[in-house]
């Protein structure tokens, strides 16, 4: 399981406590519990100077604490992974052939590919597959995952309740 540390800024210790999105680190949680490992952290929250160190985006989403780069070195990682990442919710994918980008920011769901060759071109489609397939995939993240819906429960009670009361109150006085 991920902590907020993993995700500091190498430039500013802290910085993951005090600026990582909850939501994405809870995502990123639920997907290395789903796939059964939890790939490293090879960025996370970005400072402004450490984005530009190392050549980030100006308006990069590790800057807002909603993006990781997760260190995916092999195929067989990569597939365990992925789907659980688009499973989760994750509709924006960096690819690169030892790493993957992610990000909640709130803009449009997009893939794109650092640099190019076999493994990439094999990640770039397997990516937009599993997108194609993401409402399916919620599936993979079993009974406990999807039982997050309290109201349910309580509607079923109120509808059993009801058919009680009608049962003893309202069928059994006619008799
Ligand atoms: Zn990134």
């Amino acid at each position: 399981m991920y902590q907020l540390t993993d995700f500091d800024s190498p430039d500013a210790q802290g910085s993951g406590e005090r600026y990582m999105d909850r939501n994405h680190v809870a995502m990123l949680n639920r997907a290395g519990k789903a796939a059964g490992f939890y790939p490293k952290i090879n960025s996370g929250y970005r400072t402004p100077a450490h984005n530009a160190k190392v050549g980030g985006a100006e308006s990069s989403c590790h800057m807002e604490g909603k993006a990781s780069d997760l260190s995916v070195r092999t195929r067989s990682d990569f597939d365990r992974i992925a789907p659980a990442l688009v499973a989760v919710g994750f509709r924006r994918f960096g690819v690169a052939s030892t790493f993957l980008h992610v990000d909640n920011c709130s803009r449009s769901e997009a893939v794109w590919t650092y640099g190019g060759g076999a493994e990439i071109d094999y990640r770039n489609k397997r990516i937009r597959e599993l997108l194609g397939q993401q409402w399916y995939l919620a599936d993979m993240l079993g009974e406990e995952e999807r039982g997050d819906r309290p109201w349910l429960r309580v509607i079923l009670l109120v509808l059993f309740a009801a058919m009680l009361y009608y049962y003893f109150f309202v069928l059994k006085g006619r008799f």
